[in-house]
């Protein structure tokens, strides 16, 4: 039997929201083009599948989709800006055993400004406050950080735990996907105090998986000051993405669209073991993005777990026998900004931001 695979199915590129880091609203799918039952039915078993958009839930179609993937896929996970209540709360009832990610863009106000949704925080919460009463196990919430809503990161994630979720962090990337390639944080030592600080929280807690996520946080103050990737990237290889018209890609971080083949015309295995999937394998071999997303790095942290366990082991040790928390500084490049070694010109000329150049 071949490996089971980590998959991520963008089933629509509409979306009801207009989020300041990401213009995908502008260039939407139509949805007669959006991949249908048929070619969702050739996928492979997959081990993992996120389900993204755009915003998922304004597939009238979902719950069958759902169906579907789960006949292959041992988890799933829908990404969501939680703004359908009634849609999320009916596919729940139907699969109780499914992920919930709603995304939070900081407390109320900022959330609202960010995603260009009026009343986007409460019916987002509002939602996440049903799934806990309906006793949906696999519900979270995450948040991408940028200059406005740093501040938030930690209340953010104790209300999170207040009421028992995950809570999934990310910073601004550019990517095809997003349709933007200007997106930067400008006050990175301001942010990066913030994730030092969430930081410290998850290795307080007793929970093993929240150590894990804080070595991820760490990943991306590495990340916004422009560093090469803490672990390496191996999208395409054992994970890949879908997006509405068929088209299997490595990954969502990419300038252009790379892609494998078309799912649609083909079949799975001829697609995924054909010359033109692994010319683009060579060209992530090669890849300088260093994008530091959930979606490419739980697989490499767990490819690669010495890593982010050896990390684990050390600063819990200095945490509870030397009660020395984590520092920023901790990372060369933050001490090197601070003491004015490198210059927010040179790392701004690193970054993926195409304005910055
Ligand atoms: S980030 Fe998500 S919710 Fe916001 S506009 Fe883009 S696809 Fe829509
Ligand atoms: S670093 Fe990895 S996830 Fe990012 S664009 Fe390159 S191949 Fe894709």
């Amino acid at each position: 039997m071949s490996k089971k695979l980590n998959g991520t199915v963008i089933v629509t590129y509409r979306c009801n929201a207009k989020c300041t880091m990401c213009n995908r609203y502008k260039v939407p799918s139509l949805p007669e083009e959006e991949i249908s039952i048929e070619t969702i039915r050739k996928l492979p078993q997959m081990y993992f599948t996120n389900i993204t958009g755009g915003e998922p839930f304004i597939r009238e179609d979902l719950k069958d989709i759902v169906r579907e993937l789960y006949k292959k896929s041992d988890r799933i996970v829908i990404s969501t800006n939680g703004f359908f209540t009634d849609r999320i709360v009916d596919l729940c009832k139907e699969f109780p055993q499914v992920g919930i990610r709603i995304s939070i863009e900081g407390l109320e106000n900022t959330n609202n400004e960010i995603r260009g949704l009026p009343d986007g925080y409460n019916r987002g919460y509002t939602t996440l406050k049903k799934l806990v009463s309906m006793g949906m196990k696999d519900v979270g919430f995450g948040m991408t950080v940028q200059d406005k809503n740093a501040p938030d990161l930690v209340p953010l994630y104790n209300i999170s735990n207040e009421m028992n979720m995950e809570f999934a962090t990310a910073s601004l990337h550019n990517s095809f996907y997003f349709v933007e390639s200007n997106n930067i944080i400008h006050d990175r030592l301001m942010v990066a105090q913030n994730f030092e600080d969430l930081v410290n929280e998850l290795l307080n807690s007793n929970s093993p998986k929240k150590w894990f996520r804080a070595y991820f946080n760490h990943g991306l103050i590495n990340y916004i000051f422009s560093q090469k990737r803490l672990l390496p990237c191996d999208m395409s290889f054992d994970t890949f993405f879908i997006d509405p018209y068929g088209d299997v890609m490595p990954c969502n971080g990419t300038k252009e669209k790379e892609v494998m083949g078309n799912l649609n015309s083909q079949e799975w295995d001829e697609l995924w073991n054909s010359e033109k999937a692994e010319n683009v394998r060579k060209k992530v071999r090669c890849c300088d993005r260093n994008c530091w997303m959930i979606g490419s790095v739980s697989p490499a942290m767990h490819k690669y777990i010495w890593v982010p366990a050896l990390w684990v082991i050390k600063h819990k040790f200095l945490f509870f026998w030397k009660k020395k928390k984590y520092s920023m500084y901790e990372n060369k490049i933050v001490r090197d900004f601070r003491d004015g070694k490198v210059s927010k010109k040179e790392l701004d000329a690193c970054s993926t931001c195409e304005n910055c150049r």
